[in-house]
């Protein structure tokens, strides 16, 4: 379903990503763990083009891109297969909770006003956010700016959601409920790809852990493999911090 192959990508003379492939299944959960600096967001960035890589191939449903010399048309293409959901939330902060929504319905998915309205209060009730859906971001608590967020990545009914460190910026007491809203998200069967901090969280909710350090993929398995039966010493000495 989505397969990257051989990415990389440098920043000046940095090398982040030295050669990163992994393949994603239909409706799997992956999860990327691994300590900061280690290269997982711009990994994430990648898929979405949000930034380029400077090699390597992405295969995402029916379209193959050489990451190389992607065309702006393939771009556009892949981006309509995915969503993104980022650390700040990224909301339009002059526009309510259902224009945020909307937003992406009406202008990249070409859906009517009145149609992309009932379906972006659908998904607003289902993050558990209706009575809220007026409220411009800044009369609302982080954790609810972030379900505005996923509500707007599951409203392109995308073939992938991208989560980028999704808790990271919130109170922790507000990481539970955006943690919860992201399980009913996998619940439905969406294909996701999270980079998070959240060690219990990802071993509930995978399929696929991906370890990564210094630009590459360490060590990847079930849940139970990388959490219960690490093989790598950097995985374990990585995991042993959280214990
Ligand atoms: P992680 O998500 O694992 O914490 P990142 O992908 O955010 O890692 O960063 C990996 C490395 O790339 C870091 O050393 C970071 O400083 C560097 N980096 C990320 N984005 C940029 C950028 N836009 N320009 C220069 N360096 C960057």
């Amino acid at each position: 379903m989505i397969e990257i192959t051989n990415l990389k990508k440098s920043f000046g003379k940095h090398e982040v990503l030295k050669d990163v492939s992994l393949k994603i299944k239909k409706g799997e959960v992956v999860t990327i763990i691994g300590p900061s600096g280690s290269g997982k967001t711009t990994f994430l960035r990648c898929i979405n083009f949000l930034e380029k890589a400077d090699d390597g191939k992405l295969t995402i449903g029916d379209i193959s891109v050489d990451l190389k010399k992607t065309k702006k048309k393939e771009i556009l293409n892949v981006r309509r297969k995915t969503a993104f959901v980022f650390q700040n939330y990224g909301l339009f902060s002059h526009k309510t909770a259902i224009q945020n929504v909307m937003e992406g319905l009406v202008v990249v998915k070409k859906i009517p006003r009145d149609e992309a309205k009932r379906i972006g209060e659908n998904v607003l009730d289902w993050v558990g956010l209706l009575d809220k859906k007026d409220y411009y971001p800044s009369q609302l608590s982080g954790g609810q700016q972030q379900r505005v967020g996923i509500a707007r990545a599951v409203a392109l009914d995308p073939e992938v959601i991208l989560f980028d460190e999704p808790t990271s910026a919130l109170d922790p007491e507000l990481v539970g409920e955006t943690l919860d809203v992201i399980k009913k998200v996998a619940k439905k069967g969406i294909t996701m790809v999270v980079v998070t901090h959240e060690m219990a969280f990802a071993e509930e909710v995978s399929n696929k852990v991906i370890f990564m350090d210094g630009g590459k993929v360490v060590e990847e398995g079930t849940p139970k493999e990388i959490f219960m039966r690490p093989k790598e010493e950097r995985t374990k000495e990585f995991l042993s911090r959280f214990i």
